[in-house]
């Protein structure tokens, strides 16, 4: 089975093939790359990109946008929290059993969202990733915590890790299940029963995130 797939070429130092929401691939390489090389590259992540093309999880309906009025709520760590609006003027997003967003940023709350979960991204799930990864003995360069736009997570060819912020709008099991789920491809491309074995010996409970993926997983896709 051969991918077919779009290169971009540019300035860049590595390789990093996305998996993009209509499933086509695209894979940005460094100018100084031939056409063999890449293809070679893209060969040794066959199995990987075809368990990514298949992958049920990815591709939920399209995602709702946020108006920033107050009373609406906004989902975070697997609770929906309401939104406030102040009449004080502040720039950050303030956040006590409820998210509060001076009036005067109302326009710029979205980034302000998305900086502030970035933010709570890095603080919580790095060390529950690495914990993971030690865990189940698996190994990689560098670990970074990204906008990434339609997935959850993905791996460099040079191995690096890359985690959506978006994870940590989940319930904590499911923020486990995401993580190590992830983790396993890197162990198994394909959901065989191996595959499920190793995500029972660190998650038994392992269905009861899966089934609320299944029915609320397109809330974690919603942006700012
Ligand atoms: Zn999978």
């Amino acid at each position: 089975m051969k991918q077919d797939y779009r290169i971009v070429y540019s300035e860049r130092k590595t390789l990093s093939i996305i998996v993009e929401r209509d499933r086509s691939i695209l894979v940005r390489a460094p100018k100084s790359m031939s056409e063999e090389e890449v293809q070679q590259l893209v060969d040794e992540k066959k199995l990987w990109l075809y368990e990514k093309i298949h992958h049920p999880q990815k591709y939920p309906p399209d995602p709702v946008k946020k108006e920033f009025t107050t009373g609406e709520t906004i989902l975070y760590m697997g609770r929906n929290y309401r939104l406030e609006l102040t009449n004080e003027k502040f720039d950050e997003i303030r956040f006590n059993s409820c998210f509060f967003v001076s009036r005067y940023q109302k326009a710029r709350a979205g980034d302000l969202f998305q900086a502030w979960y970035m933010e709570r991204a890095r603080e919580k799930l790095l060390p529950r990733i690495r914990h993971f990864a030690e865990a189940m003995g698996v190994s990689y360069n560098r670990l970074l915590i990204s906008d990434l736009k339609y997935r959850w997570a993905s791996c460099t060819p040079k191995n690096n890790l890359n985690f959506n912020w978006r994870i940590i709008k989940a319930p904590v099991l499911v923020i486990d299940y995401l993580i190590v789920h992830e983790l396993a491809h890197l162990l198994e491309p394909n959901h065989s029963p191996k595959f499920w074995n190793i995500i029972a010996v660190q998650l038994p409970e392992f269905e009861k995130p899966k089934k609320w993926l299944k029915d609320y997983g397109y809330k974690l896709e919603e942006d700012f």
